[in-house]
């Protein structure tokens, strides 16, 4: 058969007709338990009913309008989740490279405007991801990313993750406008920020007046147990660490593209008319179904379940064989196993009857990012075929 696709992903194979929950079906009606949610996008699984009403309500009434007015249904999206996220205002963008790309126009002129020209270094951390346009690739401080598509943006660095001396030196207040970070990185195998590390770069931060962005693009949305996974960390007195920026898209509509900037009390004033755009940002459709995923997750009851359901998944994995370390919270679980994740991956989704359906970070490592609807007869489905894979 001829392939029409663009040979960027290593497909597994396996084409799927339709999705029901936790499980997505097949060609040959084969079931798969859905242990990575399309990478964090599909938080409330599959033919989720209230998801797919307001959907479909919103088609009925119209798909787009263009940013030069707004609709109910975007306005809404937009006071709800600045308010949620304890922010001033948001932007709204289609992916998560985008909106990283809006935080980095955000930080520059903030400095620009305050401080004059020669500010505009970006620090970010190694093994971070960030996105794959040509300066988010640049954000990204992970070797294999930085090759063949030269000259990158100018003006990021970055630094091992949990090093307090690299980071002290490298905050230049001279040089460097922004901190990016994901408070657990993703892409790189769910890593956690250590908590000294984290109070450490706020205080830097604040000190000289260099801008927080969180990249809460795959640890976000309650994941992890508060909406936001920055949240958890505190500052050195204690108190909940500040956000400057916060950055979010896949599972912000729950399965829609949808991307978004938000901007805290130093930020909110930076862009003004003409300076940042997007045709589909906040289109009405994602915005329907963000408002349901907001609903659904801005809920302390299930942020509390999704802890629970992940520590039940972690225990049991910690006792598996060819299981080394485990990393996490709540339903975002990374652990490295003897032997290779690919085989794993493939001899799950192959699995007689069922399927499992993981996914990899490199060569030794799984990730775990379940839907929220996932129930734990469900998980104890899939941690059964996973344990027999390994
Ligand atoms: C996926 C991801 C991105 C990029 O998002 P896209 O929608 O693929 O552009 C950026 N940052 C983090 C932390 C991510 O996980």
């Amino acid at each position: 058969m001829i392939n029409y696709f663009m040979d960027t992903y290593q497909r597994l194979p396996v084409t799927f007709t339709k999705g029901e929950g936790s499980w997505l079906f097949d060609t040959n009606g084969k079931k798969y338990l859905d242990f990575g949610s399309g990478i964090a996008v599909n938080l409330l699984g599959h033919n989720y009913p209230p998801l797919v009403n307001a959907v479909s309500e919103q088609a009925k009434k119209f798909f787009h309008v263009c940013n030069y007015y707004q609709s109910d249904t975007s306005l809404s999206f937009a006071q709800k989740l600045a308010q949620i996220c304890k922010m001033k205002n948001v932007f709204f963008a289609n992916s998560g490279a985008e909106a990283n790309e809006g935080a980095v126009k955000i930080a520059r002129k903030y400095s620009l405007l305050k401080y004059g020209t020669g500010r505009h270094t970006i620090v970010t951390l190694k093994g971070s991801f960030h996105g794959r346009t040509i300066t988010t690739l640049s954000a990204t401080g992970q070797e294999k990313f930085h090759k063949d598509f030269g000259p990158f943006t100018d003006g990021f660095l970055h630094i091992p993750c949990g090093d307090i001396d690299t980071l002290e030196k490298t905050l230049d207040e001279k040089k460097v406008c922004a901190l990016l970070i994901e408070a657990i990185q993703g892409e790189s195998g769910i890593v956690p920020q250590n908590e000294k590390f984290m109070a450490e770069a706020s205080r830097l931060c604040k000190q000289r007046d260099i801008l927080m962005i969180f990249d809460e693009i795959q640890c976000g949305l309650g994941r992890t147990g508060s909406f936001l996974a920055y949240e958890q960390y505190k500052d050195e007195d204690g108190n909940p660490i500040k956000a400057d920026i916060i950055t979010l898209a896949k599972g912000l509509a729950a399965g829609i593209p949808c991307g978004a900037v938000l901007a805290g009390e130093k930020t909110s004033d930076v862009f003004v008319t003409g300076d940042h755009g997007s045709t589909f940002g906040g289109n009405p459709i994602a915005a329907a179904a963000a408002l349901v995923m907001l609903d659904t997750v801005n809920n302390p009851k299930l942020l509390e379940e999704n802890v629970r359901k992940g520590n039940l998944l972690m225990n049991a994995i910690k006792t598996f064989p060819k299981v080394k370390e485990t990393r996490g919270r709540g339903l975002m679980i990374g652990f490295d196993i003897e032997g290779n994740s690919r085989e794993v991956l493939e001899k799950s989704l192959l699995n007689d009857s069922h399927g499992l359906l993981l996914l990899s970070s490199g060569p030794n490592t799984i990730r775990l990012l379940p839907p929220y609807t996932i129930t734990d007869s469900e998980i104890e489905q899939g941690l059964a075929i996973l344990k027999l894979t390994l």
